[in-house]
């Protein structure tokens, strides 16, 4: 099989339209009828079947190594309608507890709506999560790589376990992607990204990503028609265009996050890092066993509390204070005040993000200048 960045350029490829070497973008919401006869497959922007969504969903497939794959409108389309199609009512969800924070109040607060249960499992303890199992329950939930603290849990056990009782596997891979970590290998039955994430890579569209077996993602093509969370074919362009370099970027995030966090422990104004490519990080021999790389998202303790963290974003010059991730340019934010705002404080502390951890998201700028900004930063802070 031709190497990852090989099949990132020409996975999915069609032949030339007119002559066009790059793939043209293909705005038209109607086409002409070719006598189908399934609603599936009318022609149509929102049935996510123009010749843009096809060339993405085949390079998709191909990059995660699973049959098939559906473009979104964004990631949380692409989560909730996955959630959506494979539960009905009376269904019951095993879903980790540290979640990404739409996720979690989707699962927590708005699945009750659809008549659907669930229950929270510590992703860590895989002998915990029998007790969790009810007549009804029908999937598992996880994520590759959690938010703020960049952890993995046992990921190798959580699709045997499904297997074996008979539930769908889905696993967000938004942090990871198929460079560092590819679910499909370990048995997963759905993956799901954020193609607003390091897939588009550029910071310019909000999409989603769901790839499993061809049945699978059939189903919920069906329910993302009905529900209408296409892709436009603009935003497909971009995140075409985007997953062509996605192994060349990756390269730099990983390398941008291991010389920080590296940079960052050593530091002797630092208490903490979570960096799962760090040896002292509890989860650093899952990763060098399933991962090939830990992405460019870590966070850190600094001592001296919430005073000195403010000081460092207002002193950092290269990252942007704002949420999000996986853009070419590197953002800073203090999850107590944005991701997880929304939580109260005594419980955040106990789920380890005191109110001073600062998270980074290494962009791919070079790690050299990324480290000495980070290194005046901090001097500028600790001095006062
Ligand atoms: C950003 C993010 C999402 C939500 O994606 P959107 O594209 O913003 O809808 C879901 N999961 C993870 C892990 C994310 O980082």
């Amino acid at each position: 099989m031709p190497g990852f960045q090989t099949r990132a350029i020409h996975a999915g490829e069609i032949d030339p339209v007119l002559g066009a070497v790059t793939l043209p973008t293909f705005s038209s919401a109607t086409y002409e009828s070719g006598g189908e006869t399934r609603y599936d497959d009318v022609r149509y922007i929102r049935l996510n079947n123009t010749p843009n969504h096809r060339v993405l969903h085949a390079k998709l497939a191909e990059l995660e190594g699973a049959e098939a794959a559906l473009v979104t409108g964004s990631g949380m389309s692409a989560i909730t309608t996955a959630l959506l199609s494979v539960l009905k009512a009376g269904d019951h969800l095993l879903a980790q507890r540290m979640l990404y924070g739409g996720t979690h109040s989707f699962v927590t607060r708005d699945l009750e709506r659809w008549g659907i249960e669930h229950d929270l499992i510590d992703a860590d303890d895989p002998d915990s999560w029998k007790a969790k199992l009810r007549p009804n329950t029908r999937a598992v939930y996880v994520e590759s790589l959690t938010n703020p603290l960049v952890t993995i849990g046992a990921l190798d056990q959580v699709a045997p376990f499904a297997r074996e009782h008979g539930l769908v596997s889905l696993i967000d891979s938004t942090f990871a992607t198929p460079v560092n970590f590819r679910p499909i290998e370990h048995g997963f039955d759905l993956v799901l990204h954020s193609a607003t994430k390091y897939l588009n890579g550029h910071g310019d569209i909000v999409a989603g990503a769901v790839i499993g077996a061809t049945e699978r993602v059939d189903a919920i093509t069906h329910d993302l028609n009905h529900l209408g969370g296409s892709l436009n074919p603009q935003a497909c362009a971009l995140l075409h265009r985007g997953l062509r370099t996605l192994g060349l970027r990756m390269r730099q995030h990983d390398a941008n996050g291991l010389a920080l966090a590296r940079f960052l422990e050593e530091h002797p104004a630092v208490e903490r890092v979570h960096y799962p490519g760090l040896e002292s990080h509890p989860d650093h021999a899952r990763a060098k066993a399933w991962f090939s790389g830990c992405g460019g998202v870590l966070s850190f303790e600094l001592r001296g509390g919430v005073e000195v963290a403010d000081q460092v974003l207002k002193h950092v010059r290269l990252p942007a204070v704002a949420p999000s991730l996986g853009s070419v340019e590197s953002l800073i934010t203090r999850p107590a005040t944005t991701s997880h705002s929304g939580i109260d404080p005594e419980l955040r502390r106990a789920l380890g993000v005191p109110d001073e951890l600062i998270r980074v998201a290494c962009g791919v700028e070079d790690a050299e200048d990324l480290v000495a900004d980070f290194e005046q930063a901090i001097a500028k802070a600790a001095g006062g």
